[in-house]
């Protein structure tokens, strides 16, 4: 299969030369069966889902529900009603802490993050901190990119009331030990999410191996359309916790006096849902199921071994991230030129690598730098597109030191 041939947008050129796109942990390109998804919903389908008296109304429900059980069967969970849609991994993280916190967070009770974790899954439990006079505490990690899970043991007390971490790390591409956590934190009863927005395109991921009790991930980044997300917890979970916001779908009867909610999994999805992002996500994950999520691993690997084999040949290089097991993500530096320096000079070459902090300025302090570099591949990429980058770099790296 030409996997590349499927993907419109990358056929065309920028500045004059082939576009090479390496901005997947950004967001990922769409392929022609998503984009049609799309058009198909919006010219044969578009109308308001559940509670509809009429047949297109109907056939998008039925679709709508279909994804849902497409997604459950995807990451292995038990049911279909613990997959609840939201917008991305933002809003799926904010979700639940906004709502876990308002029903388990007393005064003085402890939320544990690891240093490496992107903004969105630092901040949300903040805010729920400050409404409830929480504390936040943080896993320290190494040189390399290695969470410190000794430090993990000796952070957990009575107090704590949930672990929150990435399986990957955005900026190191580090593979965070997703099942030993998940021990640790259960024998002292502790509930575990999982931030999947950067494992879930590249490997396959078993919600109930992994034994987590919520696992958020955007479509965007898995070749679906963006505005579509997933938060997936536990039912037993989610039905001790309140909703996140009110309004539609998520109520059983409402009158002035008292509102009761509806049941699983609507009671967290108020409002009209972006139903035809929702559809793309199904054609999504039909297109990795075709590709098969063990071939992309293949690949992506062949390609990160390929391309930092020969990055370590240029002069003055830094990478950040060199834990033993990683994604297809490679962060550096050259010398102490600055990132947007190296990125632009990329980018007048047709080459899209993303630079800064990248939404994890706790990273970028741990290691004393502005930011970096970031190269990430995708299934559609190639080592020709690898070849080209280090050639672009060999031109760049004496301009700048
Ligand atoms: N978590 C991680 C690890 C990410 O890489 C990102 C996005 O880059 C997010 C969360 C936020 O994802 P979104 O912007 O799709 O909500």
């Amino acid at each position: 299969m030409d996997i590349r041939s499927l993907f419109p947008i990358l056929d065309q050129t920028v500045y004059g030369k082939p576009l090479i796109y390496f901005d997947n942990a950004a967001t990922t390109q769409k392929p022609q069966s998503v984009i049609d998804a799309l058009n198909s919903y919006y010219t044969t389908l578009n109308s308001n889902i559940h509670r509809g008296a009429h047949y297109l109304a109907a056939k998008a429900t039925d679709c709508y529900e279909q994804t849902r059980e497409a997604v459950r069967l995807f990451i292995n969970a038990k049911h279909s009603h613990e997959i609840v849609f939201t917008r991305g991994t933002t809003e799926s993280i904010n979700l639940v802490a906004a709502s876990f916190c308002q029903r388990f967070l007393n005064n003085g009770d402890e939320i544990i993050v690891s240093g490496m974790e992107h903004h969105s899954n630092i901040v949300p439990w903040q805010l729920a901190c400050e409404r409830l006079g929480g504390h936040l505490r943080v896993i320290p990690f190494s040189d390399e990119g290695i969470l410190d899970l000794n430090a993990l043991e000796n952070l957990i007390n009575a107090k704590t009331r949930l672990i929150a971490v990435n399986h990957v790390s955005n900026t190191l591409g580090t593979i965070n030990p997703i099942a030993e956590i998940v021990k640790i934190a259960h024998s002292h009863n502790i509930p575990v999410l999982v931030d999947g927005a950067q494992s879930i395109s590249h490997m396959a991921v078993d919600v109930q191996s992994l034994g987590c009790d919520f696992y958020c991930f955007s479509g965007h980044k898995m070749y679906a359309p963006m505005g579509v997300g997933v938060m997936y917890g536990k039912e037993e979970l989610l039905n001790e916790m309140p909703p996140y916001q009110g309004g539609g779908e998520m109520i059983k009867e409402v009158t002035f006096e008292k509102t009761t909610y509806n049941e699983l999994p609507f009671k967290f999805e108020a409002g009209t849902p972006s139903v035809g992002d929702v559809l793309g996500l199904k054609a999504a994950i039909d297109f990795m199921n075709l590709c098969g999520i063990d071939n992309i691993a293949a690949h992506e690997k062949m390609l990160t071994d390929y391309a930092s084999q020969q990055l370590r040949e240029i002069e003055g290089i830094r990478f950040f991230g060199v834990a033993p097991h990683k994604t297809s993500v490679i962060s550096f530096l050259i010398g102490d030129t600055h990132p947007y320096d190296v990125g632009t000079l990329l980018d007048k070459l047709g080459i899209a690598v993303r630079t800064g902090h990248h939404c994890t300025q706790p990273i970028m302090d741990r290691y004393k730098i502005p930011g970096t570099v970031r190269a990430s591949f995708a299934v559609y990429n190639t080592r020709e597109e690898i070849d080209l980058f280090i050639q672009a770099l060999q031109r760049i790296a004496p301009m700048l030191q």
